[in-house]
């Protein structure tokens, strides 16, 4: 089935002018990039935006680092976009991604780990609409 998904390049991987390397792998495994825009969020929209692990002890540091410089935001689209996306991606501690994964390639740590993905079809349409206006978003 044809899903989109969101991704993010977090501030470090930005930061490293690593945004063409990554979107080259998220185009090599088929993922079309639909929509595309660079952001430096405030700290109330990283916090709205990670609102599910507003009570995990890491959730102040996570929302500081993510507004800690400009990320990359997508919109990928694809057959299965969204596993397929978490499996480009890699696990969420670096150390513990399998080889060739971004995270592996790129991740600093648990929580400077390069780059997000949505994690199942209600968290994608949500996060999409989180940053993205319909008339953003182009299917090609
Ligand atoms: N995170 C962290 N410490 C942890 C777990 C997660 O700093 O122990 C950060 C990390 O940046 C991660 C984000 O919180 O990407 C969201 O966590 P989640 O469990 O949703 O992992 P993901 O879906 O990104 O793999
Ligand atoms: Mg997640």
């Amino acid at each position: 089935m044809i899903e989109r998904t969101l991704s993010i390049i977090k501030p470090d991987a930005v930061a490293r002018g690593l945004i063409g390397e990554i979107l080259k792998r998220c185009e090599a495994a088929g993922l079309k990039i639909v929509a595309a825009k660079l952001l430096h969020l405030s700290a109330e929209q990283a916090g709205a935006f990670y609102a599910v692990h507003k009570e995990r002890p890491f959730f102040a540091s996570l929302t500081e680092y993510m507004c800690s410089g400009p990320i990359l935001v997508s919109v990928l689209e694809g057959e299965a976009a969204i596993s397929k996306n978490r499996e480009i991606m890699g696990a969420t501690d670096p150390a513990k991604a399998a080889p060739g994964t971004i995270r592996r390639d790129w991740g600093k740590d648990v929580e400077k780990n390069a780059v997000h993905g949505s994690d199942a079809p209600q968290t994608a349409q949500w996060e999409i609409v989180f940053f993205f206006k319909p008339d953003e978003i182009h299917s090609r």
